[in-house]
């Protein structure tokens, strides 16, 4: 068998991994969900993995100024990596951006003057689409921010940097997690009751 990555077993030993039936975000429907909410809540695990974040991207961007991240698993996790880094690279503020009334990430409380002329580090939990991660780098290059990589726990379909618009990624652990849509989904097939793993 294949060794289990160690961020696969921080996920598991939290209880993190769930198995049933569920509906993501985007709509499409899987077996296997990975509930960030449960190892952000684990503060030493929760750091342990914001610590290895600072410290890979700490080794070639040594400059990041601030970290910004989507809310809510963002709040924690910028404001652990920031704190990580700045063993490396000074004051680093730790912002986040958050869900206007369309659902769009944008920055507010005062932010955008924060981030002016900055060197920023992007970071989110577990990257799907890269949807929330693009209106977050529009958001800093909109406030005049520079965006120097972006950073997350898990990549679990495969973005590139390429679908981000070329920024360098970083991930600590990729993975592939098996999805349908909803008129293809083998477990409605089988009857078994749908899960929003966010209502739970
Ligand atoms: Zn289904």
């Amino acid at each position: 068998m294949e060794d289990k990555h160690w961020v696969e077993e921080i996920f598991e030993e939290c209880g993190a991994t769930l198995y049933g039936h569920f509906e993501l975000t985007s709509g499409r429907h899987a077996e296997k969900y990975l509930d960030k909410a449960i190892v952000l809540a684990h503060t030493t695990e929760c750091c342990d993995i914001c610590w290895q974040i600072a410290q890979e991207v700490g080794m070639h961007y040594i400059d990041v100024e601030a970290v910004v991240g989507p809310a809510y698993g963002g709040i924690i996790l910028s404001h652990n990596v920031a704190r990580a880094l700045e063993d490396f690279c000074g004051e680093v503020l730790a912002l986040f951006t958050e869900k206007d009334k369309q659902g769009k990430q944008v920055l507010k409380r005062g932010y955008k003057k924060l981030l002016a002329g900055k060197k920023v580090l992007i970071v989110d939990d577990i990257l799907t689409t890269g949807g929330s991660i693009k209106q977050v780098i529009k958001e800093v290059e909109d406030a005049g921010g520079q965006v120097m990589a972006v950073a997350v726990i898990c990549n679990r379909e495969g973005v590139t940097s390429k679908d981000i618009g070329g920024y360098p990624l970083f991930s600590l652990w990729n993975t592939n997690i098996e999805s349908w849509e909803s008129d293809n989904c083998p477990l409605c097939k089988e009857n078994i009751p749908l899960e929003d793993p966010k209502s739970r």
